[in-house]
């Protein structure tokens, strides 16, 4: 079968492997979809050398099919439609004992810290899969992930109805925190500097504005009465995105910190005392932000066809990683991995 590897020093190369097959407790998935995220690119960039392994298969968001089970797994059968939430914790620390799984002081990031899904058969735990409806379709399913992060970034912000937010940065994150925070009737506000992206988001009735624009703040101040935003999601991981994340604030708002950003930042603390700020910060997902995100592609809420722009066969990987790489008109792309056989 064929798995595309990260190689250090080099890129992504596609090579023929072997696949595992289930031992116990394991369940092996022929893939359908997978996306490619920024953390991929940080990958690639030789950032995360440290965690991944030379000839390590990446791709953390996915969709697919159970193929086969090993010994002593139950409820599930070759034919279910799955998506894993790719996450291993230890259980045994403080965060983990405090309820904080997801944050697990030693956490196993698969796709990072472990093999993960670009190649055609995947074999994984058992307790990562979450099942699938039937009615949704694999390419739709390659986005669980991503909106599990968003639903995640909506709930840390306890958005409430009617509550203004503003997301900074809109690449397929910030414009699914937009989605989201939409379905809970927040009055959203999108800023972002690349103008394909701005099109993209507008194109789905989000209200967007230019970040590089020469009056923003005054813009700002509009949009909100004067108030100030009660919510920000920080989601560029820039200096500049944080500092107008914490200035676009009124008093009380909540600063989503969802971005990651490469280097400790300066935040003005003056004005989170001034204002009594909330400075909260939002890192992946627990496993009921991935219930969510199932049911919000269920019930249409997430524009999947705005948000795919490029699918790419598994032999194309690279190609893949070059388009999102150069930028441009791009949002989410996907490598098709051949599970879902180029129907669904
Ligand atoms: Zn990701
Ligand atoms: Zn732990």
């Amino acid at each position: 079968m064929l798995a595309a590897q990260y190689v250090a020093g080099y890129g992504i190369e596609v090579a023929e492997v072997a696949p595992r097959p289930p031992g116990p407790g394991e369940v092996q998935v022929e893939v359908a979809y997978v996306g490619i995220c920024g953390t991929d690119l940080h990958i690639l960039a030789g950032h995360m050398d440290e965690r991944i392994a030379d000839h390590g298969v990446i791709g953390h968001e996915m969709s697919g099919r159970v193929a086969a089970t090993g010994e002593g797994v139950t409820g599930w059968s070759p034919g279910d439609p799955v998506t894993v939430m790719p996450l291993r914790w230890c259980g045994q620390c403080p965060t983990c004992r405090a309820g904080n799984e997801h944050i697990c002081d030693h956490l196993d990031f698969v796709g990072i810290d472990s093999p993960g899904a670009m190649q055609q058969r995947w074999t994984v735990p058992q307790e990562l899969l979450v099942p699938l409806p039937g009615a949704l379709s694999l390419r739709a399913a390659a986005l669980v992930e991503p909106v599990a992060v968003a639903h995640h970034d909506v709930v840390r912000a306890s958005l409430s109805p009617g509550e203004s937010a503003l997301v900074i940065g809109g690449g397929p994150i910030g414009v699914l925190i937009a989605v989201v925070a939409r379905t809970r009737a927040a009055e959203v506000l999108l800023v972002e500097p690349d103008p394909y992206r701005r099109s993209v988001a507008s194109g789905l009735g989000i209200d967007v504005l230019d970040s590089g624009s020469e009056d923003l703040t005054g813009a700002l101040d509009a949009w909100s009465g004067g108030a100030g935003a009660a919510v920000t999601f920080e989601v560029s991981g820039t200096q500049a995105g944080l500092d107008l994340a914490v200035a676009a604030l009124g008093a009380r708002g909540r600063l989503v910190a969802v971005g990651i950003h490469a280097e400790p930042r300066r935040v003005d603390m003056r004005r989170v005392f001034w204002k009594e700020l909330q400075l909260l910060g939002a890192r992946v997902y627990e496993r009921a932000d991935f219930t969510a995100a199932v049911e919000l592609l269920e019930r249409g809420s997430v524009p999947v066809d705005a948000i795919v722009s490029r699918v790419d066969v598994l032999a194309q990987a690279p190609a893949a990683f070059d388009s999102l790489a150069r930028g441009g008109r791009v949002m989410k792309v996907l490598v098709d991995c051949g599970a879902a056989g180029g129907s669904a």
